[in-house]
């Protein structure tokens, strides 16, 4: 079967579930495995999600291959071969295909539609689906898998509908091989994504000019072919390994140093630092316990990285303004490259920097900043998503009484552990705001939520009870723990995207769950324990 073509979709089922990345895909292998009906409704005319979406040169996961895959299946985690130590995009997407084909998923999935709206019937206890193509469905429960870096954002720039070159989105880019070859290319933004596609765009192009209003700390991938050995080493006791991965603050395993980075002398601080360079990754913010906490502290591992970018960055003044200061280290989401920084040195990249030149407008042929105008054959914007609450928020929820999502989040999101928000009985949200989701391996966060989510469907079955629905109390209680959690950190001190500060008028709340994600785990495995409590039940 093509993956557009189109089957009926039944009047009426026990679960919709919306989105076929990670989380939806696995969502449905477990419902199946309760007997429910359930099928999911995907945007996109295949399976993977981020990974289906973001096809940009450079693109590559940040979490290691060995850890970026899922655990629930053994033997699928034994056979599956990863070639490097970070996958890049193409191999992750064919294994969510293989995921999908492995499991018989696609049966249950219609592609290319869209959900529009959905609105809860009290008198049925039933959730009406309505898709962009004007499709009806009733459903017990809607699973939102609607991914929290799913809805690309293009930013506010005068102009920006003039400009008659090529234009792309890393988060939406073709299916076709782009060709950057002899082209001058403006990249716009210098996040994650700008940070994985600059160094590959640059050795095309005939030109890169990056405009950059706020610069990213980035740590080296050393990303490799993948060593047989260290496989070996994880496919050894996979099972025992990724529990320990579970109970860890990221949901990643690496070694966390519990000392603080300023109990050590500063050879001793340097020299640690030095070392998770040299190996290269996220692991790099483990090297003391309070870099998150303390600015004394995070101030030695962010100057370490400023110092390293001035050693490579042979133009001092590029070096300067690629250096981050105004925001403490790993506060906004941590890069990690291969040859971002070392790429400023070719003669054919410029770095334009907006915080003295911003741009005025986009001209039919290029960019005009304040200080000059600019020629370009094709603009990348790299500007990033409307996280956590984009997806969820476009699509029309109408909960119990009329009340409506958009309403309930005017000030920011509000749920009970990111998995439920009051007023909305029987919906469900994968990686939802208020749960550790984008700062972790995001799928031991969905595995987390895919099999919490299953056991409650599970229980009410066995109970014979038809809907639940999280109470504004323990919302409440939930929300301010969040927000004490995240306040003891130096996270809300950066204008991040976790604090919706990449969306102008986006409300300045952080929305991940900061607490880690093996309390969480704990906290959510208490509840259900507890006969779930702060969840209400007819
Ligand atoms: P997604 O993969 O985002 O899938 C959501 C799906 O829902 C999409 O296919 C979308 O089309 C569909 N959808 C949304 N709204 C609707 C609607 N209204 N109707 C129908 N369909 C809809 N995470 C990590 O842990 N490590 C990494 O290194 C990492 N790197 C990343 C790099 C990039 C460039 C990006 C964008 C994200 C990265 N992430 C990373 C996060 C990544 O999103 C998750 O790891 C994971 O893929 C999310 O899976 P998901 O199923 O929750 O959501």
């Amino acid at each position: 079967m093509s993956e557009s073509e189109t089957k009926p979709l039944p009047a009426s089922l026990d679960v919709i579930i919306v989105g076929a990345g990670f989380g939806g895909m696995y969502m449905l292998h477990r419902l199946r495995g309760l007997g429910l009906s359930a099928r999911i409704l995907e945007g996109a005319d295949g399976v993977g999600g981020t990974w289906y979406w973001n096809r940009y040169p450079g693109a590559r996961c940040d979490v290691e291959s060995m850890q970026y895959s899922f655990s629930f299946d053994e033997a699928l985690q034994q056979e599956w071969q990863w070639s490097e130590r970070f996958a890049a995009q193409p191999e992750i997407l064919r294994y969510a295909n293989h995921v999908a084909d492995r499991f018989d998923l696609r049966r249950d999935i219609h592609f290319e539609t869209r959900v529009a709206s959905a609105r809860f019937d009290e008198a049925a206890s039933r959730w009406t689906i309505t898709t962009d193509k004007g499709q009806v469905v009733s459903a017990r429960f809607c699973v939102m898998a609607t991914g929290c870096l799913s809805a690309a954002r293009l930013p506010d720039i005068p102009g920006i509908r003039d400009y008659t070159g090529e234009t792309y989105h890393t988060g939406f880019w073709p299916h076709r091989r782009v060709d950057f070859a002899g082209k001058r290319v403006a990249v716009i933004g210098t996040g994650s994504s700008a940070i994985q596609a600059i160094p590959v765009i640059a050795a095309e192009a005939a030109q890169v000019t990056v405009f950059q209003r706020t610069p990213n700390f980035s740590i080296p991938s050393r990303n490799a072919p993948m060593d047989a050995e260290y496989e070996g080493w994880w496919k050894r006791d996979y099972r025992e390994k990724r529990q320990q991965a579970r109970m860890m603050r990221t949901g990643i395993l690496y070694a966390l140093n519990p000392l603080s980075a300023l109990e050590v002398s500063e050879e001793e601080r340097n020299a640690e630092y030095e070392r998770r360079w040299t190996n290269g990754g996220t692991a790099f913010m483990g090297a003391f316990s309070d870099l998150i906490l303390n600015k004394t502290a995070n101030d030695t591992a962010a100057e370490f990285v400023r110092n390293k970018i001035r050693a490579t960055v042979k133009d001092p003044a590029t070096a300067e303004a690629l250096a981050p200061k105004d925001h403490p280290i790993g506060t906004k989401r941590i890069c990690v490259d291969t040859h971002y920084y070392e790429t400023y040195n070719r003669p054919n990249v410029r770095l334009v920097n907006l915080r003295q030149t911003p741009i005025e407008t986009i001209t039919a042929t290029g960019i005009r900043t304040s200080a000059e105008s600019l020629e370009f054959d094709a603009i990348v914007f790299a500007t990033g998503f409307d996280a956590m609450t984009g997806a969820l928020l476009k699509i029309d929820f109408e909960g119990r009484g009329g009340r409506r999502l958009s309403a309930e989040w005017e000030h920011g999101p509000r749920s009970y552990l990111g998995l439920m928000v009051a007023g909305f009985p029987n919906l469900l949200t994968i990686t939802g705001p208020g749960s550790p989701s984008v700062l972790s391996n995001m799928i031991v966060s969905i595995e987390q939520h895919v099999d919490w989510i299953a056991g409650l469907l599970g229980d009410m079955q066995a109970r014979g009870r038809t809907c639940v629905e999280a109470t504004d109390t323990a919302q409440e209680d939930w929300v301010r723990h969040g927000e004490e959690v995240a306040n003891r950190t130096l996270y809300p001190s950066a204008a991040s995207w976790y604090m919706g500060a990449n969306i102008p008028g986006k409300p300045r709340v952080f929305m991940p769950y900061i607490g880690g994600v093996g309390v969480y785990r704990e906290k959510c495995d208490e509840i259900a324990a507890g006969g779930y409590t702060g969840f209400a039940f007819t």
